[in-house]
């Protein structure tokens, strides 16, 4: 597994070495410093996403960690009109109503917008926040947040059922269904690929305005699913920003699949320019086998620690 591991971190070093010849890097913020628990440890994650941004040699990363929302936001006043793309790796339940503001400027003024896994679990009671995931869950969230969002008879559709939003299984490997192949984030990809041990959200609400499902998985009532065709990625439209979103990523096991790093990558180019210029690497998983990089699992003390990664 070690030996595996090296040889798909030398193929990420040379295709690095390729991108960032004579181009001007896209600036990029990971804004991080909530969680809605010690389960999702941003202090572990955020390296991670710093790293598979930056090792593309197409991003210039900056992270900026926001107090937690009761926290003092008096001297919180990051200028994010110089980034060209923001990922959201920020779970709290509120935002000063200043700092709303400038990110709803931020994204509507053609700002990019990455949401990652928890990151739309953030600010149940903030309208233009939810407008810009799509969809969200927990915190509360019922019918008062919209409908559940589903994947039917080859479209999109809605529930108004009443009840909660926000629920996954066990930590199980699970298969990603492309529903968009002509979208330029997912241009190249297998039809379906299998994804790594991580949470599969299911049952998740929202307006769903200007928002287009572009892969998702089938939740298994076996492992306390659905059985629908739930979400996995989606990009939306917010005034002229673009947003990608993604519900993958519990815990830096996640985010080491190759295929959470790949869509990861190209959704932070595509919000920031509107294109995807990088390629599908060869190792991205199959229809049935995972494929993750040692190099970042190993960014998790508990994996170092022989911890096993499935739950
Ligand atoms: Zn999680």
């Amino acid at each position: 597994m070690r030996r595996i591991g090296w040889v798909l971190l030398a193929g990420a070093l040379l295709s690095a070495r390729a991108a960032s010849a004579g181009s001007v890097p896209i600036r990029v913020a990971i804004i991080d410093g909530a969680s809605g628990g010690t389960y999702h440890n941003w202090r572990l994650t955020t390296p991670v996403l710093k790293k598979e941004l930056e090792e593309t040699g197409m991003f210039d990363v900056t992270v900026i960690s926001a107090p937690p929302s009761d926290g003092d936001f008096s001297s919180f006043h990051p200028d994010l009109s110089r980034y060209q793309a923001i990922v959201m790796n920020y779970d709290g339940p509120d935002w000063p109503a200043e700092l709303r503001a400038q990110f709803e400027r931020y994204v509507s003024d053609g700002g990019g917008l990455v949401v990652v896994h928890a990151a739309d679990n953030a600010f149940p009671d903030w309208p233009d926040y939810n407008l810009m995931t799509g969809i969200g869950g927990w915190r509360k969230r019922d019918e008062r947040a919209g409908p559940y969002w589903y994947w039917k008879d080859g479209k999109l559709a809605s529930d108004s059922s009443p009840g909660p939003a926000g629920a996954h299984g066990a930590r199980l490997p699970f298969q990603v269904t492309t529903r968009d192949p002509e979208h330029p984030i997912m241009k190249g990809l297998p039809p379906v690929w299998m994804h790594v041990n991580d949470e599969l959200y299911g049952t998740l609400r929202g307006p769903g305005k200007n928002m287009k499902v572009l892969a998702t998985a089938h939740s298994d009532p076996r492992n306390k699913g659905t059985g629908l065709d739930e979400p996995m990625l989606m990009v939306v439209r917010y005034g002229k920003g673009r947003v990608f979103h993604t519900t993958l990523g519990h815990d830096v096991f996640a985010l080491s699949c190759v295929g959470f790093i790949t869509t990861f990558q190209r959704g932070t180019e595509w919000v920031a320019t509107g294109r995807v210029t990088q390629k599908v690497p060869r190792t991205f998983p199959t229809a049935n086998t995972v494929s993750y990089r040692v190099d970042i699992a190993e960014m998790d003390p508990g994996f170092l620690n022989g911890a096993t990664p499935i739950q």
